[in-house]
């Protein structure tokens, strides 16, 4: 009987299993598979059992294997998946669901299948990492029997390999695993580079082979010297690595220098930093190759130290050192967690070393179009990482390419929203800076936040993405219910009716014959032009009306006695005819709470109320100081200055200058100025009409580009 030989290798490391359970499996399988028949022509079951075999070769518990055995029972012999959990429990179940691909018909595209199909795994797997595994068996089975496909659909499967599955296989740290996908599915994806690279390095391999043989022996004398006991084994690389490499660095196969690799395996973590010791004693490293993956872990759980020496001949060495315990992982990666002897779920750290895995999901939700969750989903998988460090000296692990925003997002979303620049390593850098390994980073954060729709393109990591144009979705809402409260503030303005309505019952009334429930939802309709301005406010003024017929006539009366009416668009309570101009101390523009103070021989001045002067007043002359209004009819323009500060850059003061332009506001003085630290400050004096629209022009500046800060000077 087939199962045998599995049930053998099973028994080898989990000596007592169920091998009941195992045989039902079995049984079932066969019977459910019992007249299908593979592309090669052998039975189907033989792809089953050779799943399960893989499996079992990384040693996974008794569920895993059932798993695999059971694998394609609902997607291929239509058994229903309740039967399954019945005969197998639900853990059983789950897995074979989770790799169970979705029978939905009407797909717009092959593209959009492809996509839910891997939506659908990414979230089995974040329920139980196995489906991933037995996922990735299924696709190894099937690369190894690939041949018997058509040219077009090898292609297509050996892409998907490459895009998806094998980056999967390296982010989980099986390498065991991804090293066989990534040789397979190159050889059918690229089959003439494939071919050429193999001839090539078959052709010098018995030299290199005599080469590394010297190599070791030397170093197993040395550190048999030192007392260090090692498994010394010299390193294949594997065709694709190579290949890639020789793409990235745009050079010949025998310019990429580290295909020579050697591997130490040693007992402990002292005798790793021993052998290192050793290996740079014998030989010169290369500078910049040394990496420490022991200290600081890969988010797979991947440790060991890499350096690269300048070996006898001045042949370039490439050599790794790491305990037994490390090997296992490296070949291993998560799969280990769930080997059968290890006990998963006590691991603290398991659940953080799936972090990557939690944010793929989070994002998941957001992204509806098939197109853009493939984009996002092979960036997140394929990105090498860099290990950055918060001031605090915690480490963060972000693909490689990611900008201060990828740092500032993984943080914090409202640190995102709020960076403006970046410290890395005391210097300030522009936002478009790429991290390295070892930076410590720090986030320049403004009092208001500002996302910009640049910023897309800029940063690296889908979650800076989703975060990024979450906000604009909301920020777009809050700049409708702005809108539409002017417009009617407007409106109000020109019916006489006192502001006040516009935020009671009264409108919440009325807008729920809209069926706007509340004022915002109200405000937001107005300025999408759902509902006029013109026509509410009259409404909203004839229920006024009607409930108090005396009070707003009388209001406007009383105005009229009591404020005079003067050239400067100023009113002042109580005074008539007074010469009135603007102080110059801190330049009021309509909108601006203001004071007047009563000067002696030349008229009021006015003054904003948060001005200096005026709180030296209060002290010492209150009785000078005299009530003063806008008066809201008024049309002019004030003057004002701003100092508007950030990373100096060409361009800067260009884009500063097309925001004016924009907003047709002119300029009567720019400066620009820079210093060391590369911070450069513009000075403007500029016409403004009012508050408004100064509010509005400080908004749009801080959203420039490398602008930290946009303040008014008094
Ligand atoms: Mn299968």
């Amino acid at each position: 009987m087939a199962i045998k030989p599995l049930v053998a290798r099973i028994q080898q490391y989990n000596p007592n299993c169920d091998v009941s359970f195992l045989h039902r499996a079995y049984d079932f399988a066969l019977e459910a598979h019992h007249n299908q028949k593979r592309i090669s022509g052998e039975d189907f079951i033989v792809h089953p059992l050779e799943v399960a075999r893989i499996l079992a070769e990384l040693e996974l518990d008794l569920q895993s294997v059932v798993g695999g055995l059971l694998h394609d029972t609902v997607e291929d012999a239509r058994i229903d998946l309740g039967v399954i959990r019945e005969e197998f429990g639900d853990e059983v179940a789950l897995l074979v669901d989770g790799v169970t691909k979705l029978r939905r018909l009407a797909y717009r595209s092959k593209e959009e299948q492809q996509a839910e199909n891997l939506r659908k795994m990414f979230l089995a797997m974040a329920k139980d990492v196995r489906v991933i595994l037995i996922k990735l068996a299924d696709r190894l089975h099937n690369l190894r029997t690939i041949q018997y496909h058509s040219v077009p659909k090898q292609r297509e499967i050996a892409q998907e390999t490459l895009e998806i599955f094998a980056p999967l296989a390296h982010r989980l740290g099986i390498y065991r695993i991804k090293w066989e996908l990534e040789d397979i599915a190159f050889r059918y994806r690229e089959p003439e580079k494939y071919y050429e690279l193999a001839q090539r390095l078959s052709s010098t391999r018995g030299a290199r082979e005599g080469y590394i043989r010297n190599v070791i022996d030397l170093l197993q004398e040395k550190l048999a010297a030192m007392g260090i006991g090692a498994d010394i084994q010299g390193r294949p690389k594997h065709l694709y690595s190579i290949y890639q490499k020789m793409v990235a660095q745009n050079k010949d196969l025998n310019e990429i220098f580290d295909i020579l690799g050697i591997r130490l395996l040693v007992d402990s973590v002292k005798d790793c930093y021993a052998t290192l010791g050793v290996i740079h004693t014998l030989w010169k490293p290369v500078p910049g190759r040394f990496k420490d993956f022991i200290a600081v872990p890969k988010s797979n759980m991947y440790q060991s130290l890499h350096t690269s020496v300048i070996g006898p001949e001045g042949e370039i060495l490439e050599i790794q050192i790491r305990t037994w315990d490390m090997h296992r992982t490296a070949e291993y990666g998560i799969a280990a967690h769930w080997r059968y002897k290890s006990g998963a779920k006590d691991d603290p750290a398991y659940d953080e070393k799936l972090a990557w895995l939690r944010q793929i999901l989070e994002w998941q939700h957001e992204l509806r179009d098939a197109r853009e969750f493939m984009e996002t989903l092979k960036i997140d998988l394929f990105a090498d990482s860099v290990y950055v460090f918060t001031p605090m000296g915690d480490v963060l692990e972000l693909p490689a390419g990611a900008v201060p925003l990828d740092f500032a997002y993984r943080i914090h979303t409202d640190l995102g929203h709020r960076c403006v620049g970046a410290r890395v390593n005391g210097k300030l850098v522009p936002l478009n800076y790429q991290l390295k390994t070892g930076d410590i980073v720090d986030i320049i954060k403004a009092k208001q936040p500002s996302p910009s729709r640049d910023w897309l393109n800029l940063v690296k990591t889908s979650q800076a993405k989703a975060k990024i144009r979450q906000w604009f979705k909301r920020e777009q809402r809050e700049e409708n219910i702005n809108r539409g409260r002017e417009a009617l503030e407007r409106e109000a303005r020109k019916q006489g009716l006192d502001m006040e309505h516009l935020r009671g019952e009264k409108m919440l009334e009325l807008g729920k014959r809209y069926t706007l429930h509340t004022i915002e939802d109200v405000y937001a309709a107005v300025a999408l032009g759902v509902v006029a301005a013109g026509a509410l406010v009259a409404r909203l003024k004839e229920q006024v009306r009607a409930e108090h017929p005396e009070e707003e006539t009388a209001e406007v009366v009383v105005e009229q006695k009591r404020w005079s009416k003067n050239a400067k668009g100023i009113r002042v309570l109580g005074i008539d005819n007074l010469l009135v101009r603007l102080a110059h101390c801190c330049n009021p523009v309509p909108g601006d709470a203001i004071v007047g103070y009563i000067t002696r021989g030349r008229g009021v001045s006015v003054h904003r109320e948060d001005c200096r002067n005026i709180t030296l007043w209060r002290e010492r002359e209150q009785e000078r100081l005299v009530k003063v209004a806008w008066d809201q009819q008024f049309d002019a323009s004030f003057q004002i200055r701003l100092e508007v500060s950030g990373m100096d850059r060409a361009g800067l003061l260009r884009d500063v200058m097309n925001v004016l332009s924009e907003m047709k506001i002119s300029a009567s003085w720019v400066t620009a100025r820079g210093n060391k630290s590369k911070m450069a400050t513009i000075d403007l004096t500029i016409e403004i009409r009012n508050l408004e629209q100064l509010e509005y022009l400080q908004q749009k500046l801080r959203k420039v580009r490398d602008i930290f800060e946009v303040r008014r000077v008094v």
